[in-house]
């Protein structure tokens, strides 16, 4: 991407007799695999996009169009299908010009606009980090962001251009791109196979990231290759001599290791030069399997083999697909050589690996290996479950998904982060961190503002916007995908509910000590702490706690620290009882604090609170139905009374009677919004024609704004009767 961005043109040199030569060696190329109609096809692509490029440069003069014809030819060596090829020499247009996708896909076909769109996709997301979990993490966003093995190897294909051509950037990008080269790009590549390709980025970017070093290893090795020679040939003749023997038929390679491979080596073992280049190689390619195991055995009765180095890959392949036998002899002069064996079929899936398919697909005889190669490489890579797909089938349909349980989504910073597929803003808050979650008030994904529940996908950017008073919305956990946000989620949740009933706790004990003469405050640490110790509690805030849930009983409470407080100064409390005043709640302490749904207390009404078990204060209206019932059990009853108002809304129900009419509703609904209330739910009853009952939930401040309301609602026509509800309606 970066090293292919055009720059302005710095002369204007003759373009045609350049472009038409380009398109002829690819012409060529393509003729050799494709019927006359599609080369055809391949031409028109060529010809719009080097229209839409037209007077753009590369960096090094040419014309920009070199570069997609380029990376066709290499893409045309796997022998790719038509569609690929367009695409690949579209590949920058929606980048770099104005051409759109529904502008290719008509000239070109949905496929091939499909695979451009996706090469477009890849390019806008930037890797920024590097960390080796985050290089991970980009890898697999990419390959999951290309849903198309296509657009992965095209993909791969443009990298090898760009790097094939890095000379003429600034030293300080270069090390930067083969920098990212070798930490994004090559590992896709080895992944899939890819081992020439693999070979070459890898030695490109070595060279640009330590150009030193990589002619001191070049220099060294080329005045090593004379030593080589004597020993090489010997090797090989006796090879040559021995299989035959056999019945073998083999072709025998001398092997060059690469430079990127030797440094590697010379880092990680900690070797010297000369103790690397020890190490020669042979690889011996026969026509069939048994021939394998055979040639083996021959070479192990020909060079004693070194223990523990013997490899079957062929039974037990490599996760990229690959298969050999590999073995190390010590051969003349007591060097260690080593030497691979494989079928030629295992040698294309060695060399270009999942490309092979589009490569050797008429070669009848290795098809079916090939096919069973490249599908155990899919099963490796995306950990298939199901048994349902079919060795050829994602061969014929090339789409891919890789990662079907995850998604990969960038941080504002950056930063890749990896979560659950169908994860939301935030799954993504709570991953960042839990302040994060419980903070959250919105986010915007791209930029753009989004609901909380919407779903990422790969390659977002999301962002999170967050309140300090703002806390978790419990239905949150109706959409979080991840395991973190729900636990924290339901974490906050619970500690919040814990805070409300140790308060009101405090407020029932305080007022409870009224009736000694006490207040908390006088409570001393001894008698807490005899108190505590008495019953195995810690810490006060349990006992404040269960006393805000019901467990215990502030009367019994109070009465107990009064006693303690007695022992402490040796004489026992004169009673001096304070007089008793209410517990004020605001209504909204949420779990610890219920107003009672068959009454619907509001500010300004005479409340009294029962102390449900395990489940904390309900408040009922003083004349409630419920309460007259359940008055005689009086130690659970509590005088409560209402904090002052604070601009919130309470719940209360009124009965409107109405005469029958149309637009009745209507027009009672609108005297509520006109007194300023909410309407929460309206119920109706037409069993008393010609009467309706209309049963309205409301939401209003106290019981003065529900006395406007229902003023309001009084004087409209076809209205004969309004009043509160303070019991259920029983049907
Ligand atoms: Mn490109």
């Amino acid at each position: 991407m970066q090293a292919g961005r055009p720059v302005p043109a710095p002369f204007s040199p003759p373009v045609s007799s350049v472009l038409t030569l380009d398109f002829e060696r690819l012409r060529n190329k393509i003729s050799t695999y494709l019927r006359p109609e599609d080369v055809g096809r391949v031409e028109a692509a060529y010809h719009f996009s080097a229209n839409a490029h037209f007077g753009q440069f590369r960096v090094s003069g040419e014309p920009y169009i070199t570069h997609p014809v380029a990376v066709t030819e290499l893409v045309a060596d796997w022998k790719l299908d038509p569609q690929a090829l367009m695409a690949a020499l579209l590949h920058d247009v929606m980048e770099d010009t104005s051409v759109t996708k529904a502008e290719l896909a008509e000239r070109f076909g949905k496929v091939t606009a499909e695979l451009v769109d996706g090469l477009s996709k890849l390019d806008k997301i930037e890797f920024r980090s590097h960390e080796e979990a985050q290089a991970e993490n980009f890898r697999k966003m990419l390959l999951a962001m290309a849903s198309d093995l296509r657009v992965i190897l095209i993909k791969l294909a443009d990298r090898l251009h760009n790097m094939r051509t890095l000379d003429h950037m600034r030293p300080a990008k270069r090390r930067r791109i083969a920098d990212e080269t070798l930490e994004i790009y090559a590992p896709i590549a080895n992944r899939l196979g890819l081992n020439n390709l693999y070979r070459e980025v890898q030695e490109l970017s070595f060279m640009h990231k330590h150009p030193l070093r990589y002619q001191v290893l070049s220099k060294a090795i080329k005045a090593a290759r004379g030593n080589r020679r004597e020993l090489v040939g010997k090797v090989l003749t006796a090879l040559e001599a021995r299989l035959p023997q056999w019945g073998i038929s083999a072709e025998i390679q001398g092997r060059e290791k690469h430079l990127f491979g030797i440094y590697r080596k010379m880092l990680e073992k900690r070797l010297s030069f000369s103790q690397v280049l020890d190490i020669y190689g042979f690889r011996v390619i026969v026509p069939d399997v048994p021939s394998c195991y055979l040639t083996i055995g021959s070479l192990h009765a020909l060079y004693k083999p070194v223990p523990g180095k013997f490899k079957d890959y062929i039974a037990i392949p490599k996760a990229n697909g690959y298969q050999s036998l590999h073995t190390t002899l010590i051969g003349p002069y007591g060097t260690p050589v080593e030497v691979q064996v494989r079928t030629r079929a295992m040698h294309h899936v060695a060399e270009s690996g999942v490309a092979s398919h589009w490569l050797y697909k008429d070669d009848e005889s290795s098809l079916s290996e090939l096919h069973q190669r490249t599908h155990s490489w899919l099963q490796s890579l995306i950990d298939l479950q199901s048994a349902s797909a079919e060795a050829t089938e994602f061969l014929e349909h090339v789409k891919i998904d890789l990662f079907p349980s995850e998604v990969y989504v960038f941080t504002p910073q950056g930063h890749i982060m990896p979560l659950q597929r169908g994860a939301t803003p935030v799954d993504f808050a709570y991953a960042v961190h839990t302040d994060i979650g419980n903070r959250c008030v919105a986010s915007r994904v791209n930029g753009d503002l989004v609901p909380l529940r919407t779903e990422l996908r790969n390659g977002d950017q999301v962002e999170i916007i967050t309140a300090s008073q703002a806390g978790p919305n419990p239905a949150w956990l109706s959409y979080v995908r991840t395991g973190k946000a729900r636990a924290q989620i339901r974490h906050f949740l619970k500690n919040a509910q814990q805070d409300e009933s140790v308060a009101l706790g405090e407020r029932l004990l305080n007022q409870a000590l009224r009736a000694h003469g006490l207040n908390l405050g006088q409570i001393s640490t001894f008698a807490w702490d005899r108190f505590l110790r008495d019953r195995g509690v810690r810490q006060r805030r349990e006992i404040f706690a269960d006393l805000g849930l019901g467990k215990r009983l502030p009367v019994i409470v109070a009465r107990r620290l009064a006693e303690a407080q007695d022992l402490e100064s040796g004489r026992p409390n004169v009673i001096k009882p304070k007089p008793a005043s209410a517990v004020l709640i605001r209504g909204s302490e949420g779990a610890a604090v219920q107003l009672a749904r068959c009454c619907h207390p509001i500010p300004g009404d005479e409340i009294i609170a029962t102390i449900r078990k395990g489940q904390g204060l309900e408040v009922h209206v003083h004349d409630c139905a419920a309460v007259a019932r359940l008055r005689s059990d009086r130690g659970r009853w509590i005088d409560v009374g209402w904090e002052p108002a604070d601009g919130r809304l309470f719940e209360a129900a009124i009965r409107v009677l109405t005469i029958d009419k149309r637009g009745v509703l209507a027009r009672v609904a609108a005297a509520i919004s006109d007194a300023e209330a909410n309407i929460l739910n309206v119920t109706m009853d037409t069993d008393h024609a010609p009467y309706t009952a209309l049963q309205f939930n409301v939401e209003v401040a106290d019981r003065k704004h529900l006395a406007r309301l229902i003023r309001n609602v009084r004087v409209q026509t076809a209205v004969t009767r309004v009043f509160r509800q303070k019991s259920e309606v029983k049907r």
